[in-house]
């Protein structure tokens, strides 16, 4: 028999976000959810930009969606809707 665990949270349960630069072995920004109203623009450490939009072939910027996902996060957590709650819902991390 498979026993499957999981790990359900709503954002009310968020506490903090962890930014983690790909540069590598540079750096994790952790921000509580109640200081963050917007993404943070490039690495605290390194200085790369955090927010590089691909552009299309004619130039226009192509909205990578995390921006508006974190921002969302701020406005979701202040106004949350009345009739409906947003759960995430995790694997439980397996003991190795
Ligand atoms: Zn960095």
């Amino acid at each position: 028999m498979t026993v499957e665990r999981n790990v359900v949270v709503s954002i009310e349960d968020i506490r903090a976000l962890i930014f983690e630069c790909k540069t590598k072995d540079c750096a994790r920004l952790t921000l509580l959810l109640s200081a963050i109203t917007k993404f943070p623009d490039k690495c605290p450490t390194c200085g790369v930009s955090w927010l590089t939009e691909p552009r299309t072939v004619s130039g226009e910027r192509v909205p990578t969606g995390i921006k508006s996902f974190i921002e969302a996060l701020d406005i979701i957590r202040k106004n949350p809707p009345a009739n409906v709650q947003v759960l995430f819902e995790f694997a439980e991390p397996l003991d190795k």
